[in-house]
């Protein structure tokens, strides 16, 4: 496989680079104190196409390939995890799901919206008992004259506090687990939602989740894609937005690695730099070897799915490897940096904590080894 980037791919991310640099970097330390939904970055987002990488232009979308989708947010991770998995949730969980499986009156009456940001997307599967088992859905919809009436409890939404619509699953078949589940377009401000703040988190503070009791009624019309098959939507979209969840892991390893060895040249101690001792070089070397082989495992996981080759595996892979990659570089930036990197309010401890998430969300590192290891173990 091909793995060069084209001269438009390598513009837009150095475009996209800047933009981060320039506004989400400066942001970042303040998302994280506070943990407040940062609106003006994600705003600021949206209008450089950033709620829709991949969706096409008739939609309103910037029509680019998964390639560039995975570039930028690698680079916006770089500056703020938090501002990059706002974004993953609404391009690959809401607005791709919804250009894939929507009728055109959904598309017409929300995927514009999404795309320019002036809606944002959330992505309810999660229940209270229902993790890592996402078949185990306990929120019921039970059909009625026009449609279905939803209820039940979701918890940790990315995004809930400032999301227009959600897309919300729910046992339309309960017992038949992935044969019984429905997707559903809820906008947020149905009567019958009750949203709860979630306390505080270790890390990717301020991305506005939410847990959320459904008691609801919705219309046919906003029942998305096949009546029964949501779970395998669900499946679909989590495809795309492990890539995204790669590449925001390799944002955070890189920004580890950069404050790893700025440090490392700046510190002395018996009278050299740090960075002189072969210790030090190979924690880096070690760094920046994962973290560029997990690059690889992105890049052609977003290459197979630009290519509508089945990617489940290789995203599976690369959110493995990306994750972990980045974990250990910024668990070795907090060693280098040693009691520097370990004092609040260093940009090492922020990373040291957010990085954690991305072996949580969007299918823990346990899930991603049984996909693989489901393949590896029947081909
Ligand atoms: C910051 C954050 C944002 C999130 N955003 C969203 C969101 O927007 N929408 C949403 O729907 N969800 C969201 N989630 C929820 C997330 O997807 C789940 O936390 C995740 O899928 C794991 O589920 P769980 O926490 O219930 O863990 P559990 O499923 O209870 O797992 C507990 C442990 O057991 C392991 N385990 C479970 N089953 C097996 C098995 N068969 N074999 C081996 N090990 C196993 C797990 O890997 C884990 O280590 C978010 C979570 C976080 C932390």
């Amino acid at each position: 496989m091909h793995l060069e980037l084209t001269k438009d791919q390598e513009a837009f991310k150095s475009s996209i680079e800047t933009f981060a640099r320039d506004v989400v970097a400066l942001r970042a330390p303040a998302i994280d104190k506070s943990g407040e939904f940062p609106s003006d970055v994600v705003h600021a987002a949206a209008t450089r196409g950033l709620c829709g990488v991949t969706i096409p232009k008739a939609w309103g979308g910037l029509g680019r390939d998964y390639v560039s989708y995975a570039l930028a947010l690698e680079a916006i991770a770089r500056a703020s995890a938090t501002v990059a998995v706002s974004l993953s949730v609404t391009n690959s969980l809401v607005a791709e799901l919804l250009a894939h499986a929507g009728t055109d009156a959904q598309r017409e009456r929300w995927l514009r919206r999404l795309a320019s940001g002036d809606a944002l997307g959330a992505f309810a599967l999660s229940e209270p008992e229902s993790g890592t088992d996402a078949a185990n859905q306990q929120t019921r919809a039970v059909k009625t004259a026009d449609g279905y009436r939803i209820a039940g409890r979701k918890v940790w939404v990315a995004n809930a506090e400032e999301a227009a619509i959600a897309i919300v699953f729910a046992a339309t078949r309960p017992g038949l687990r992935g044969q019984g589940i429905t997707a559903f377009l809820v906008p947020m401000d149905t009567p019958g939602i009750t949203r709860t703040a979630r306390p505080d988190s270790l890390g990717v503070r301020g991305l506005g989740c939410m847990d959320l009791d459904f008691d609801i009624e919705v219309g046919d019309a906003q029942v998305l894609g096949p009546v029964d098959q949501g779970f395998a939507l669900a499946m679909w979209a989590l495809d795309g937005g492990r890539i995204a969840i790669a590449a925001q892991a390799l944002g955070i390893g890189e920004a580890a690695i950069a404050e790893a060895i700025a440090y490392a040249k700046s510190r002395e101690q018996f009278g050299k730099p740090i960075a002189s001792y072969q210790a030090i070089q190979w924690m880096l070397a070690d760094m920046a070897t994962e973290i560029a082989a997990a690059r690889m495992l992105t890049l052609k996981a977003a290459a197979a799915k630009d290519s509508q080759e089945k990617c489940r595996v290789e995203a599976a892979m690369a959110k493995l490897a990306a994750s972990e990659a980045a974990h250990k570089a910024a668990d070795k930036a907090m060693q280098i940096l040693a009691s520097a990197g370990y004092k609040s309010g260093s940009v090492v401890e922020r990373l040291f904590r957010d990085v954690r998430a991305t072996e949580i969300y969007q299918g823990t590192s346990e899930a991603q080894r049984m996909i693989i290891a489901g393949r590896i173990l029947t081909e």
